[in-house]
């Protein structure tokens, strides 16, 4: 079964020779005389998509657009007007109709724009559902890696652990340099593009044990459990050079000059008791190597 589909006209005929058509073409087939009948069956059976008359005694088509959009937002309408006159168009869009279509009409064009709105609605929901499950997941949309919310998960957890166990726990605060020129310079989507670059580079690099994460718009963070500053530093170092000497392109395919970030870092417990200090600090000592002039490590 394609769909369920309700026709709402007052001619009989129209709703006859519509039920035949559209029974042929594997929709399942509901029939009103008018606006109100109509409602009553939007009530009881589950329909999928309304074929209704723009003119018809007591309720017209746009007004029962607008009943049935107050009903159930997500059933598509098609309007069926004689008028094909663009006000009606119009009015009826404006109403919250999905499509018109001007009678008389060809039995392929009537076709054709239902199975069109259907699979709009169907795509609207599958992008509602894909929206949905991003913002469940632990997974930043951009970049794909691990996002904001389940990095502070894992550092949660990774301290208590360290703690427990008196063991060693370094943190990577890592910020692009002069993101906004990079923007400003070669556009917004270009910048994202850079983003993604970044991250599977920074991905690349760590280890498999390390966590990575979008920190925020243009930061990075990276957990490395059971590490001492000193091998930490050793990884930032290889992360400084790395984005270096990347040879990164714009969405145009053209070389994107000096692209460089800076990392803050910080180690469990030498230079933060907990979770808080770990970040501020770590934060710090990224604001030290700004101020430094950038494109470097720097230790809290
Ligand atoms: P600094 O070297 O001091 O870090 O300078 P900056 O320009 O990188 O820093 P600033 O914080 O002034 O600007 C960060 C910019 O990052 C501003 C913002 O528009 C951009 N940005 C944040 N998130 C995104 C994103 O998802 N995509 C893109 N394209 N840009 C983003
Ligand atoms: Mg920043
Ligand atoms: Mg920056």
């Amino acid at each position: 079964m394609l769909a369920n589909i309700l026709i709402i006209d007052d001619e009989k005929e129209i709703c006859l020779y519509l039920e035949e058509l559209l029974t042929e073409n594997n929709f399942l087939v509901f029939t009103a005389e008018n606006g109100m009948k109509g409602l009553e069956i939007i009530e009881k059976e589950k329909i999928d998509i309304v074929l209704a008359d723009i003119v018809m005694p007591k309720i017209d088509g746009i007004a029962l657009t607008r009943s049935i959009k107050e009903m159930n937002p997500d059933i598509p309408v098609i309007l069926m007007t004689a008028y094909s006159s663009i006000e009606y168009a119009v009015e009826s869009m404006k109403a919250g109709a999905a499509d018109f279509i001007s009678k008389p009409f060809k039995i392929n064009y009537a076709l054709f724009i239902i199975k069109k709105v259907l699979e709009t609605k169907r795509l609207g929901e599958k992008a509602k559902k894909t929206e949905y499950y991003k913002e469940l997941s632990n997974i930043d949309a951009l970049t794909s890696i691990h996002n904001y919310r389940f990095f502070k998960e894992i550092l949660d957890n990774e301290i208590k652990r360290h703690k427990r166990y008196e063991r060693n726990l370094s943190f990577l605060l890592i910020d692009i340099d002069n993101f906004k020129s990079i923007n400003d310079t070669y556009g917004h989507l270009t910048g994202d593009i850079v983003l993604k670059q970044i991250a599977g580079l920074l991905s690349k690099t760590v280890r498999s044990c390390d966590f990575l994460a979008r920190y925020g718009g243009e930061e990075f963070a990276v957990i490395l459990p059971e590490t001492s500053e000193n091998e930490a530093l050793m990884l930032g170092k290889r992360i400084v050079s790395i984005i270096e000497n990347h040879k990164f392109k714009s969405g145009e395919g053209e070389p994107i000059i000096k692209i460089s970030v800076t990392v803050g870092l910080t180690s469990f417990p030498r230079n933060a008791s907990n979770l808080q200090q770990l970040i501020d600090r770590a934060d710090q000592a990224l604001y030290k190597g700004k101020r430094l002039g950038k494109n470097r490590i720097t230790v809290f």
